[in-house]
């Protein structure tokens, strides 16, 4: 069986590695000169720096069995200890998330009637608003105003770059959703979902370890390329699909000219709008379903400094904003802190996030001025009044798909597509979740599904 895949991301690449392993013969056709889609690693003057994911975690055992066979576990690193520690900025103040229940009671981050409120979680029915409801509408109505704005919504900007108003529970967060629907509440069905886990040797997002390598996060994808082999074609942009008698003809673009390859299967891993682009002659309305998922823009700055210039300790994994601080940035990630080979020796490095889907109109700011907006602010909540030692920054036009409210109609109909036209399938992080963890979580079941169908 020959299957092509379109897109080197995480996605593509991990599918290639199962389809191999069951002994299919696997193209990968890759536009970009690199393999790795949303993960760009770069290093410059001694610092690492990660333009996408910064690490991710290790929800499933199936990392480290790709991983492992792909000879990449000497270089897997997993985050500092301090990196369990996480601020929300509150009045102007970095305060620690408190991660256990005599934390939680103790915190300034909520007030008393706050955590009274969270309290009556485990009494709260379910509501009627089925699959329509989002992330905020949840939130507020298990555990209230204060938690949704203190620490769950934070969290979705620091996750999704997100709006809690728009985001869809049910299809981005369907942990917690089902929580609901299995267990009636968040805190009895935590309890009960950490023994089910246990029996799948599957991690929850919030015990997982969170890793990354030596030379940073791109490693993975190079690694299942080298692996892989010759089925990964880079600079190769797929201009056309169609069938062809009873295969299927990929046609694509490479510095040698157009050319064509004929499949059994074709597996699409790219973005939402390409994939709506190709297959629009295959399926007409599949086109309407992927072009309304939004991605919204994302610009990642990140700076460089002199320890000696940061007055206070560096002891978490960086801290989150609420969008009720009113401040022009999501988050930044204490980069160096996670993994110390980040940053030559007497340096510190941080990875700022900005825009995401409630802030898109920052990009209409210029950018000199934005940078110097942000890296004011950064400066002034970190209490630094030194230059940066280095600003490198990647604007992600489309950064990060939401599942937003009525994502549910899509990821049916994605469903109904890979039935209606068989040999066609549609893989990525805009279904099943967008987490490192989750394109690899999903990969294998893919894999198995092509080869069955
Ligand atoms: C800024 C940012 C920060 C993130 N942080 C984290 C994090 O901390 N932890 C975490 O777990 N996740 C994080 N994520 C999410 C995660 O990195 C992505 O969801 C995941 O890497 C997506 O992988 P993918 O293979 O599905 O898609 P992609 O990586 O988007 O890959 C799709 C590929 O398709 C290729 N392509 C497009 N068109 C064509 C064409 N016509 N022909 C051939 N190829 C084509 C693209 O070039 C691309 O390489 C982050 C994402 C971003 C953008």
């Amino acid at each position: 069986m020959k299957v092509v895949i379109a897109g080197a991301g995480i996605s593509g690449l991990a599918t290639a590695f199962w389809l191999k392993k069951a002994g299919a013969e696997v193209i990968i056709l890759e536009k970009r000169e690199q393999v790795g889609g949303s993960m760009r690693t770069l290093t410059e003057n001694g610092y690492l720096i990660d333009f996408g994911p910064n690490s991710a975690l290790e929800t499933t055992p199936l990392i480290k069995e790709i991983v492992d066979e792909v000879g990449l576990t000497a270089e897997m690193m997993y985050a500092d200890a301090k990196a369990s520690k996480r601020y929300i900025l509150k009045n102007g103040e970095l305060m620690p998330l408190p991660m256990s229940p005599p934390a939680f009671l103790k915190t300034r981050l909520f007030s008393t009637a706050a955590k009274i409120r969270l309290m009556k979680e485990p009494f709260i029915g379910k509501s009627d608003d089925g699959y329509y409801q989002s992330i905020a509408r949840f939130v507020v109505r298990r555990l209230g105003q204060e938690f949704l704005d203190y620490a769950i919504s934070p969290f979705v900007s620091g996750v999704f770059a997100g709006d809690p108003d728009r985001l869809s529970v049910k299809s981005a967060f369907p942990k917690l959703y089902r929580l609901e629907e299995l267990y009636g509440g968040l805190i009895k069905g935590t309890i009960k979902g950490a023994r089910e886990r246990k029996k799948n040797k599957e991690k929850s997002k919030q015990s997982a370890k969170m890793f990354s390598f030596r030379r940073g996060m791109t490693s993975f994808p190079e690694a299942i390329a080298s692996h892989l082999g010759t089925g990964v074609v880079c600079g190769a942009e797929i201009t056309g699909v169609e069938r062809s008698d009873r295969q299927i003809k990929v046609t694509f673009r490479t510095d040698k000219g157009v050319q064509e390859i004929l499949a059994d299967k074709f597996l699409s891993t790219m973005p939402a709008k390409q994939t709506a682009a190709l297959l629009e002659n295959i399926d007409v309305m599949l086109p309407k379903h992927l072009n309304e998922i939004y991605y919204p823009p994302v610009k990642v700055l990140y700076l460089g400094y002199k320890t000696s210039d940061i007055p206070r300790p560096l002891d978490g994994f960086g801290f989150l904003i609420p969008a009720k601080e009113k401040r022009i940035f999501l988050g930044a990630i204490w980069s160096s802190v996670l993994f110390p080979n980040r940053a030559p020796e007497g340096k510190a490095c941080f990875t700022l996030f900005v825009g995401g889907a409630t802030k898109p109109h920052l990009f209409e700011m210029p950018d000199n001025d934005l940078n110097r907006e942000v890296i004011s602010q950064f400066s002034e909540i970190m209490g630094i009044t030194a230059e940066p030692d280095l600003i490198k920054e990647l604007y992600w036009e489309k950064a990060i798909p939401q599942y937003n409210l009525g994502y549910i109609e899509h990821e049916n109909y994605f469903e109904r597509f890979e039935v209606n036209n068989p040999g066609f399938y549609l893989g990525g992080n805009y279904r099943g979740g967008i987490s490192v963890g989750d394109c690899v979580k999903n990969s294998k079941p893919l894999a198995e599904k092509i080869l069955q169908n």
